[in-house]
């Protein structure tokens, strides 16, 4: 009787066993988290872990404001191995070197040749990585891929960071999805795209002329519509989650954003949760996909 007890206990066991490998076959969980500290025309900083090793993108707002809002999402700054940067403007690089010295010590900063040579990192004392568009480059656990953009800035990047057959990739501060950016961002599981304005928000702004012709420019930002458009360009089957990024406060609203992304969304018949960015409370890629029902399409 005891012996039967223990083969069935053994049976049972062996089918839980075949059970679990054959769910997490079906339903591999995500090994990356990306958490978008904040993102907007005033300051963007997001962070990329996968438990083991922990990278910044940009680091576009005070040391003390991002160590916060890592804490917040139960990240420990001084786990932050590196920082990756996409270009030299104040929104992307306003607190890189009081984190690197006071919350991050050892951290590394990467970026291209040119981004270092701006004069916004002349007192940087971190160390420095150059990375090139097209270049992987292996942080810790993680692949870290650069892609050029089209930008007003010295050598702006994106990127897209990879392990194990999971990939999340973000392209900011751009005026054309660039060929690059579609070939690196095409399969990635988490996207991040700008929606920086409403075309006609932006045309009957307060902004002056000039202001207006750079933001619209090719070395400007995407639109909304441009970033529908680069949505329909870059999903694939395994795109699971959209957020809106870098929105303008005075040229665009959270609804607008969202609103032309979702219903590209649904007409490409893409079952993925869009969810626009803010610039003053992080979003969690993990809990946005636990708490937000996929629009799907009929
Ligand atoms: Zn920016
Ligand atoms: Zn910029």
């Amino acid at each position: 009787m005891g012996r039967e007890v223990k083969e069935d206990g053994c049976i049972s066991v062996f089918f839980h066993v075949l059970d679990e490998v054959y769910t997490a076959a079906m339903n591999p969980s995500p090994t990356l988290r990306i958490v978008f500290l904040g993102s907007g025309s005033s300051g963007n900083s997001a962070a990329i872990t996968d438990g083991e090793t922990t990278l910044l993108l940009d680091c576009g707002f005070s040391a003390r404001e991002i160590s916060k809002r890592l804490t917040g999402s139960g990240i420990s700054p001084e786990s932050v191995s590196a920082i990756l940067v996409t270009h030299e403007h104040s929104d992307h690089v306003r607190g890189i070197d009081v984190f690197t010295r006071r919350h991050a010590p050892g951290c590394v900063v990467v970026a291209t040749a040119g981004t270092l040579r701006a004069p916004e990192f002349a007192a940087l004392t971190a160390d420095r990585r150059e990375i090139r568009s097209g270049q992987t480059m292996r942080v810790g656990t993680l692949n870290v891929v650069a892609f050029r953009t089209s930008h007003d800035a010295v050598q702006p990047v994106g990127y897209r960071v990879d392990i194990d057959g999971d990939s999340v990739g973000v392209t900011t501060d751009t005026g054309v999805l660039t060929e690059e950016a579609a070939e690196a961002l095409s399969g990635v599981r988490v996207l991040g795209i700008e929606s920086n304005h409403d075309l006609h928000m932006l045309e009957r702004g307060p902004y002056p002329a000039f202001l207006k012709h750079r933001i619209r420019s090719a070395r400007g930002h995407l639109s909304n519509s441009d970033a529908a458009d680069a949505l329909e360009r870059l999903a694939t089957e395994r795109l699971e989650q959209v957020f809106a990024l870098h929105r303008s406060s005075t040229n665009n609203t959270a609804t607008l954003a969202g609103a032309l992304l979702r219903d590209r969304a649904q007409r490409l018949g893409l079952t993925v949760p869009v969810t626009v960015a803010s610039q003053t409370t992080a979003c969690d890629s993990c809990a946005t996909f636990m708490t937000e029902a996929p629009s799907r399409s009929t």
